[in-house]
């Protein structure tokens, strides 16, 4: 039978099945999966089979991922731990006032869903809070981002009819993210009242242990849509990405790229470079270009450092 993997603890594995029953599971035989020197086999969002012999429930396969998320295990051993699969969409909740969401905080975590493979929505927040000059600065950032082909949300959770953020997460696994105090806690509870997910940031610098406190869940809300609550990463953690390969995550500069003189260019020092013509024309968003050369200076960076 089918089923979902909606908790890991340890060995134990609960999981949904096609007929909605939660049943907890243990692994038979070996899980490996090519190319990930991973800690956990099986994960939070997992699509498996399962069996039951005699009285025990037993994950026998795991189907494909459409995509994974991981963090770097923080031992020397280069094991990856994955967070969870098959994430349908991210939704990132942006307010330009308590907190402020920076464009830096917004491309990084859109670099990082591209390169994982997860689509993102934007949901602007708050908007009861902002002044003229605020709300310009929010349609500018609506522009930009709707300009490259990402959807966009206007709202203040508190105030408004959320139906239109409800259609858009039925049916599907999502994940809720952004800074601390943007108002996904809120959001959550007025999609599900007595659901508590842990909302809490956790920073960026691992402290030891902490892995192994933490588990991702599912839950399923009763409009029929899917959170899934991942504590650590409010974010996506680190994607290590080589230099050469950073413009492809900014799908603006992805599209114009054959453009470049150099096949290799990273839009920077060279040429002919079609981004930079771009960005000179206003084609291109100067915060975009910025966080781009931003982001490509700390891979260099980490490059030097860790000697490749
Ligand atoms: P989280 O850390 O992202 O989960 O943020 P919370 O949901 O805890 O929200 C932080 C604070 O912002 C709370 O006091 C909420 O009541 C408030 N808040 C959430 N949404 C809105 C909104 O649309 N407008 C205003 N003015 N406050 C909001
Ligand atoms: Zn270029």
């Amino acid at each position: 039978m089918n089923a979902v993997v909606i908790k890991t603890t340890g060995k134990r594995y609960t999981v949904k099945t096609e007929n909605g029953d939660v049943v907890h599971c243990l692994l038979k035989g070996k899980f490996r999966i090519a190319g990930i020197k991973s800690t956990n086999p099986i994960v939070v969002g997992d699509k498996v089979e399962v069996v039951q012999e005699s009285e025990l429930w037993m994950i026998v396969r795991l189907h494909d991922r459409k995509n994974h998320i991981l963090r770097k295990s923080v031992n020397l051993s280069k094991q990856t731990h994955i967070i969870a699969a098959n994430i349908d969409q991210a939704i990132l909740m942006i307010t330009l006032d308590s907190p402020i969401t920076t464009t830096g905080f917004i491309d990084r975590f859109l670099v990082a869903a591209n390169a994982y493979g997860v689509k993102v929505v934007l949901i602007f927040n708050k908007v009861d809070l902002l002044n003229d000059e605020l709300k310009a600065a929010q349609n500018n950032l609506l522009n930009i981002y709707e300009g490259i082909g990402y959807t966009c949300f206007v709202t203040s959770v508190i105030n408004d009819d959320l139906s239109e953020i409800k259609d858009l997460m039925k049916g599907k696994i999502n994940m809720i993210s952004g800074h601390s105090g943007v108002g996904k806690s809120t959001l959550v509870n007025y999609l599900q009242p007595n659901l508590h997910i842990d909302t809490k940031e956790v920073s960026n610098t691992h402290k030891q242990g902490q892995h192994t406190t933490t588990f991702s869940e599912l839950h399923d809300l009763d409009f029929g849509a899917s959170i899934i609550d991942t504590p650590g990463i409010r974010g996506f953690g680190l994607v290590e990405l080589e230099v050469a390969e950073l413009g492809n995550y900014f799908p603006e500069f992805f599209k114009l790229k054959s453009a470049c003189k150099y096949h290799n260019c990273i839009h920077k020092n060279e040429p002919q470079c079609a981004i930079k013509s771009a960005l000179a024309e206003g084609k291109v968003a100067e915060s975009r270009y910025k966080n781009y050369l931003n982001m490509l200076e700390e891979e260099q960076e980490h490059f030097r450092t860790n000697n490749y």
